[in-house]
């Protein structure tokens, strides 16, 4: 008999009731160690007072009213963004993937209004993900994302990771933008070195396309910069967000320029939930603290050390381990044992981590996890890597 709930997930056998900063406490009373933050969601841990303070104050006074009417908590929370980045406007979404919508839709209308409607290709590549509605899976490309679910949003050109001559050789007349991660989560924590984000807005800027990020994982504070591509000195036309702007309540952007988003005007887009009272207190409450030079520089100063301590722990566990990878707080280990092995050793020692794609195991903790917490974080890897090399 089928489940109650559509058997989509393969999940742990883990049930967690209580969050308290940078920790999960399960229903039997063990406290985990979080170093996958709901996948780079809880920015801030869980339980935050300044989240808790935002979400209760907002709930008592209003919840929803659509995007019929105003909303200021959405007119801040923009401000915010726009102030703290490249953009000049945001749309408000519920996740990752309604702004992977976005961003393809507001890329071809770009074109479409300046009277190209043949530039309707995006340019992605292999690894990447952004999302699992029809446009995200036709954008990431994979077999195992894609099949058995076409046919496919066609205009979606797939190139391989880091391969130049092909990257020069796809940018045809049909082609009107390029999407990429900065650094790619799911696909194993691969960072995009700084000099060829840099190369792909020069190409863009030489071909007149537009360049999208998908910041949807990166972004937010996570790599030690509000978001992953300040690294590189650049900035995108269009970038997705989602996952640490709502600190784990329900809440995603898409940011552009006014030059991007020309074409987005009134009645081409909309969404019932996108940037409601709720979801934009709790975002503004979150920019607040992450927006913060102090915060960012903590961020960096906190990620040297935790990067320090797993670079030791890769030369003491060979058999487990090959290598460290990934920016700031978003860390990879690039395992020589199976990774869910790893993951499974971690629950053991009382530890959650995420698996990604190429055999990495995910450390994505709170960017408020605090010193002693990264030194317990290693001692229980260890723990973990122990038990999976004599096992
Ligand atoms: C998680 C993720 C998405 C999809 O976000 P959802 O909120 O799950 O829809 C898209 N892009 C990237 C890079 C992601 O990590």
């Amino acid at each position: 008999m089928i489940p109650s709930v559509l058997p989509t997930y393969s999940r742990a056998p883990l049930t967690f009731v209580k969050g308290e900063g940078a920790w999960l406490i399960e229903a039997d009373g063990r406290r985990f160690l979080d170093f996958g933050a709901g996948i780079a969601v809880n920015a801030l841990g869980h339980a935050h007072p300044a989240l808790v303070e935002a979400l209760t104050r907002q709930a008592r006074e209003l919840w929803h009213t659509s995007n019929l009417y105003r909303i200021p908590q959405q007119q801040a929370l923009a401000d915010q963004l726009v102030a703290a980045t490249f953009a000049d406007t945001v749309f408000f979404t519920n996740s990752g993937t309604e702004s992977c919508e976005l961003a393809v839709k507001m890329a071809r209308k770009y074109w479409h209004d300046k009277g190209q409607p043949a530039r309707t290709d995006i340019v992605t590549f292999a690894g990447s993900f952004h999302g699992r509605s029809s446009a995200g899976i036709a954008a990431a490309g994979s077999e195992k994302m894609t099949k058995g679910f076409g046919p496919l949003l066609p205009g979606f050109i797939h190139l391989p990771w880091g391969d130049h001559a092909a990257l020069q050789a796809a940018i045809t007349d049909t082609v009107g933008a390029i999407l990429i991660e900065p650094v790619q989560g799911e696909g194993g924590i691969r960072p995009l070195p700084d000099q060829c984000l840099k190369g792909l807005r020069d190409l863009c800027d030489e071909h007149g396309i537009l360049l999208i990020l998908d910041e949807v994982q990166c972004g937010m504070g996570r790599t030690g910069k509000l978001f992953a591509h300040e690294w590189a000195g650049i900035a995108p036309d269009i970038m997705m967000v989602a996952k640490g702007i709502g600190g784990g309540f329900p809440l995603g952007a898409v940011l552009a320029t006014e030059q991007a988003a020309a074409g987005m005007t009134a009645g081409t887009h909309g969404s019932t939930y996108g940037g409601n009272p709720l979801a934009c207190a709790v975002g503004s409450a979150v920019m607040d603290i992450v927006a913060t030079p102090d915060f960012l520089a903590e961020v960096n100063r906190k990620a040297g050390l935790l990067r320090q301590g797993l670079e030791g722990l890769v030369a003491s566990h060979p058999s487990v381990f090959e290598a460290v990878r990934g920016s700031g707080l978003m860390l990879g280990l690039k395992c020589r044992a199976t990774n869910t092995d790893v993951v499974s050793a971690g629950y053991d020692a009382l530890i959650v981590t995420v698996p990604a794609a190429d055999n990495v195991i995910r450390l994505l903790p709170p960017l408020t996890l605090g010193d002693a917490e990264i030194t317990e974080a290693l001692r229980r890897l260890d723990a973990a890597a122990q038990a999976v090399s004599s096992a």
